[in-house]
């Protein structure tokens, strides 16, 4: 079959896909995970030409592979930029770099090094947005033109009212609402520097209680909108979660799905995993051991197997409940063999309460701040419990890789998390279907209360092993999503295709 200049086949629906983060180009959470795995299934499940697109930062510009310049974009918000094509490395999708040095070269994705958001992010994610507009509409690219622009999070919400004021025959747009705690929401004054339509700054449209909003922009606008489970798409139509978007999603209500994130089996499979010390399975758990002694040696805890190692693997922010991980520590260390690794960077405030410690308890707590991908897969091999607490959650990866690892997540039920794991009582023990531990109040006193049930469960070793077997069965595997994904790009373009002419 011929291929166009992009290597396209023609008659397929041509999905750009743009991203503040893709892995292993650019990852602050799970935004990249989805954004560098989602669309690799989507391209092999249906008739779809997929391009991925994300800022020039200087990783990105590192690591991908084959690239070529292809043209100068002129006059964006911030300046001028070169786009640059090439390959996203270990897979054969095609990925658009917007290279603007001024803009992107800088150590942090959003903030600085004290976690203050870069002043001009508004500007920043405005020229993502246009160049992604310029590429959709066949202004940038040679012979190829968007059918579906596929907008996520904040960074990408001017994308749909830029298009929805071009000219019809305009690409349609699906925007995914991977967390609504990220608005994107800046001061009217930056109104002028964004090059939109005129007449945008109204409450129907940008303006959101006295701020410009990217994300507010993007939920009026786009064609379609998802979510990344069906439990946070119910939840974020109320009041508790809804962020104050509740109102404007509510409006949108009957274009809103929640479709339930996937994983990345491959890359997170214990049985083949080469960043861990040693590969296992639920039918050879020695492996499982192995990861966790070698995890305590080389984190300073005692090497001891009868000891519950308890893993915290997050964001240190309060969405987390990276507090109340402070506040129950002393308790945690009244509990006898018990220990603690955690791995995470945020809040300035939580990091220094936790840095001191593994002098406070020597060889029974291990801190390693920071953002480390290597260190995350040895610490979800060598854990027997995940800690998770969530205010909030609209989907929850690291508990879907805790469970394919056969470390067993206390979770709260809420948001994706209530789609994925089934908490321990009597009845799911007895039918061999609990994957995980749940606790309700979003307290510190429910945290622990939890971790004290999670220990109870693990003195027994065959319920233990009937955890982790339902744990490592349990199927989080992109195939499902993809094509719902796909579905929803089809139902856009057939009206397009099939209309009078
Ligand atoms: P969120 O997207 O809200 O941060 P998720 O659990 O959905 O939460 O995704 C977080 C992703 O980031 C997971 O891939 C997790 O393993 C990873 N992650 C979080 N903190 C770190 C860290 N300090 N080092 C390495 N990976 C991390």
């Amino acid at each position: 079959m011929p291929y166009d200049a992009l290597g396209n086949r023609p008659n397929r629906t041509r999905v750009l896909f743009v991203s503040s983060e893709i892995y292993p180009l650019a990852k602050s959470g799970g935004l990249a995970d989805v954004s560098g795995a989602l669309p690799r299934f989507i391209a092999a499940a249906g008739e779809i030409d997929i391009i991925l697109m994300l800022p020039g930062y200087p990783t990105a510009l590192e690591l991908l592979e084959n690239q070529v310049s292809l043209l100068r974009l002129q006059d964006l918000p911030g300046g001028d930029a070169t786009l640059i094509l090439g390959d996203l490395p270990g897979s054969d999708l095609r990925v658009l770099v917007v290279d603007n040095p001024d803009l992107f070269y800088r150590p942090g994705l959003y903030t600085d090094e004290n976690g203050l958001d870069w002043p001009d992010n508004a500007i920043r994610f405005a020229a993502l947005c246009h160049a992604a507009c310029r590429v959709a509409i066949g202004d940038a690219v040679p012979h190829w033109r968007a059918d579906v622009v596929h907008c996520n999070d904040w960074h990408t919400g001017l994308i749909p009212m830029l298009l929805a004021a071009h000219p019809c025959p305009r690409p349609k747009t699906v925007m995914t609402i991977h967390n609504l705690a990220f608005q994107g929401n800046f001061p009217g004054a930056f109104l002028d520097e964004l090059a939109l339509p005129a007449g945008q700054y109204s409450s129907e449209n940008l303006e959101f209680y006295g701020n410009l909003s990217f994300l507010k922009s993007g939920i009026l606008h786009a064609d379609s909108l998802t979510t990344v489970s069906p439990s946070y798409a119910e939840e974020i139509l109320g009041d508790e979660f809804g962020m104050g978007f509740e109102g404007v999603l509510r409006a949108r209500q009957s274009d809103l799905v929640g479709i339930l994130n996937g994983i990345d089996t491959d890359a997170w499979n214990p049985g083949q995993d080469c960043l861990i010390p040693a590969r296992y399975g639920i039918d050879h758990m020695a492996g499982k051991a192995r990861c966790k002694a070698s995890l305590q040696a080389d984190w300073g805890l005692a090497v001891d197997p009868d000891a519950t190692l308890i893993i915290f693997l997050a964001r240190l922010e309060l969405q987390k409940m990276a507090d109340c991980l402070i506040d129950i520590l002393p308790e945690l260390m009244s509990r006898p063999k018990l220990q603690l690794a955690v791995l995470g960077a945020g809040t300035p405030e939580i990091e220094a309460a936790l840095a001191d410690w593994p002098r406070r308890a020597t060889g029974r707590v291990a801190v390693h701040i920071g953002y480390d991908e290597e260190l995350a897969h040895q610490l979800i091999a060598a854990g027997d419990i995940l800690l998770h607490g969530s205010r909030f959650e609209p989907c929850g990866l690291t508990p879907l890789y805790a469970l394919r690892y056969g470390t067993i997540p206390i979770v709260n039920q809420v948001g994706g998390l209530r789609d994925t794991t089934i908490g321990a009582t009597a009845e799911t023990l007895d039918a061999g279907i609990a994957n995980a531990v749940h606790f309700v109040e979003r307290s510190s006193a429910a945290m622990l209360a939890a971790v004290d049930q999670a220990v109870a469960l693990r003195a027994d070793s065959g319920t233990w092993h009937r955890l982790q077997s339902a744990a490592m069965a349990a199927d989080f595997s992109w195939h499902k999503p993809a094509a719902a994904y796909g579905k929803i790009y089809e139902g856009l373009v057939v009206p397009r295709q099939f209309a009078p002419v």
